[in-house]
């Protein structure tokens, strides 16, 4: 057993029912801690001990917000300016593609770990998993957590693996927290307990599932008003979208404003250019950069096993998770960077390891099992019965029978056609939206939201007249979270530049410049983008080793918790009624758009 194993734990309980129901008393509910270990036959363990430098797999400072802050200048910085979309050209090579609508669709079902679905690509990700054990108990302590790992401690000859190699482990917010938590309390003593020795060598990282997962829907939840028209007008309706959806039509409705946007892309950007109306930079960000990313960073990022794509997409997507101001995944990832720099600086064998195989490192080995368990169980199950049924199903794994209690054939996917439709009927609602932009930019209204009592102290409200809703300055591209807003009083955003021209580059950020300014004096980088990132990276940073070290263990997490119900289950599609005439109106539209304002001077003041 001289192998990489990666362990999975996390909770499952035995709820059913769509919502929690008010009904539900706790006696009904069983939680359950689930540990599993996956293992890669063909990829070599990982040492706890980096012989090379005398130092072991954990940086003794802790989250090293220096080290993380000197990386990602040289690394990340340097192409901030492009978008998402600019951005991946340079990878597109190394990221696989949908070859056909199955693959398209597949890609679409992500956040359902139903067999059934996953089945093609992800079953063979399942061989060797093994179940250690699914017992009754929470995951909400340090103290939960230890009583989980013991499972794993107690078999001998894991015991034995972990004296010289480490288990990692990716793990949502939760255990991250917790088994870091309880790491450095050992750090920080001088306990030598076997305990402490053999907790030292889990090592937790950023599950990818549940950082695409929380991304989605929060990216989703804040630009609520925009998908909210997409959904009326892509399947004609007049009832709002819900509040909260389930993740499949989040997917889909993320999925149809990235694939509409495709079909319109050059002509708007050609248009928009050196606009710097907030509500254009809004939606360009918005479609060009963050819905892209959100929805690439698992099904295309991660499965690429491409680490410079993978490491870049991460930083991406916190820099989202930051500006959103989004609750302890704007920290996550930085403990994420630390550590992988630090295994880098110091040579551990644990960075050409995850350089190769980080997609080893996944979080989906368990949600593909709690999925199983759910299916074959129902709420009325005893504990013991499902932990029995836990076991059968992992027996059975490998065996080909598994795959035929699973043989249903689904129903609820659009077919390729349809999809063609609603992608087309998107590119429609897109190109009307920026037609109306057109007209009305400038109209863009700042509002003074700050409250008497200081609690919401300079917080900027932005109302935007085409959209019809007023965003938190957050929700515009990230030069709106700096302390430097783009100007509107004049075109470039350098401080001391004193050139009048209106023509530059506008970059990803929403700041505008000169090329002269940008190229030569900023060394082609926002300065104002770079100080709020590197001052974020250190306040978030401390602010999550400072909870690390803390003794009070006292912490919302329980939201966390709660989103994540019911992933497993799938809604119908909604019935679209095709119209015949799409092609022709968006083709009009799109000769039409072309032909907007050709005799002003296309330049916003
Ligand atoms: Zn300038
Ligand atoms: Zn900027």
């Amino acid at each position: 057993m001289d192998n990489l194993i990666v362990l999975n734990l996390d909770d499952y309980h035995n709820i059913h029912t769509k919502r929690r129901a008010d009904t539900t008393t706790t006696s009904d509910v069983h939680h359950f801690q689930t540990i599993l270990l996956k293992a890669a036959s063909e990829i070599p363990a990982i040492p706890f001990t980096n012989l090379l430098m005398k130092k072991n797999i954990h940086n003794p400072k802790g989250i090293d917000v220096d080290l993380v802050v000197e990386n990602v200048s040289h690394s990340f910085f340097p192409y901030l300016w492009l978008t998402y979309n600019e951005r991946k050209f340079a990878f597109s090579g190394e990221l696989p593609k949908a070859k056909n609508h199955e693959e398209h669709v597949e890609m679409l079902l992500v956040h359902c770990y139903d067999n059934r679905i996953q089945q093609r690509r992800d079953d063979r990700s399942m061989n060797n998993t093994k179940l250690v054990n699914l017992v009754e108990g929470n995951l909400r302590s340090t103290e939960d957590y230890v009583k989980a790992l013991q499972n794993v401690f107690n078999i001998p000859e894991l015991k034995l693996y972990l004296e010289k190699y480490i288990l990692v482990a990716p793990m949502d917010y939760p255990g991250q927290y917790f088994v870091r938590h309880g790491i450095s309390s050992c750090m920080n003593s001088t306990n030598t307990s076997e305990l402490s020795t053999l907790l030292l060598h889990i090592v937790p990282m950023i599950g990818p599932l549940h950082v695409s997962l929380n991304s989605r829907e929060t990216v989703f939840l804040l630009n609520y008003a925009f998908f909210n028209k997409l959904n009326c007008e892509v399947y004609s309706k007049k009832k709002k979208l819900a509040k909260k959806p389930k993740p499949y039509k989040i997917n889909v409705l993320l999925e149809l404003a990235a694939s509409g946007w495709s079909l319109i892309r050059e002509e708007v950007l050609a248009k928009f250019c050196n606009y710097k109306d907030p509500e254009v930079r809004y939606l360009l960000d918005l479609l060009d950069n963050v819905v892209p990313l959100v929805l690439d960073f698992y099904p295309v990022i991660f499965r690429s096993g491409y680490w410079p794509a993978y490491k870049e997409a991460m930083f991406r997507v916190w820099m989202l998770f930051c500006r959103y101001n989004r609750k302890n995944y704007n920290k996550l990832p930085i403990a994420f960077f630390s550590d992988v720099f630090y295994w880098f600086t110091t040579h551990h064998p644990m960075a050409s390891i995850i350089e190769q195989n980080f997609h080893l490192f996944n979080d989906y080995y368990v949600e593909n099992f709690h999925s199983s368990l759910r299916l074959q169980t129902n709420k009325l199950n005893s504990s013991e019965q499902i932990i029995t049924q836990a076991k059968i199903i992992d027996q059975k794994r490998g065996n080909n029978q598994f795959k035929e209690i699973f043989s249903d054939p689904h129903n609820i996917i659009y077919t390729e056609k349809e999809l063609e439709f609603m992608k087309k009927r998107t590119a429609i609602f897109l190109l009307e939206l920026f037609m109306k932009i057109f007209n009305n930019h400038d109209k863009v209204i700042k509002i003074d939201a700050s409250g008497k009592s200081g609690k919401n102290k300079n917080k900027i409200q932005y109302k935007l007249p085409t959209l019809d809703t007023i965003v938190d300055a957050k929700l515009l591209p990230l030069a709106w979270s700096t302390s430097f807003h783009p100007r509107t009083e004049r075109y470039c955003d350098r401080e001391d530049c004193e050139l009048s021209h209106n023509v530059g580059c506008n970059l990803a950020c929403g700041h505008s410049y000169h090329y002269k300014c940008f190229l030569l004096n900023l060394s082609s980088q926002c300065q104002h983008c770079n100080e709020y990132l590197t001052k974020s990276i250190i306040d978030n940073g401390k602010a999550f080793q400072n909870s690390l070290n803390s003794s009070d263990e006292d912490f919302l997490f329980k939201e966390e918790k709660e989103e994540e119900e019911n992933m497993d289950e799938v809604e119908n599609d909604e019935s679209i009624s095709f119209d015949t005439s799409v092609d022709t109106i968006l083709d009009n539209l799109l000769s039409s758009f072309k032909d907007l304002g050709v005799e002003d001077s296309q330049m916003s003041s």
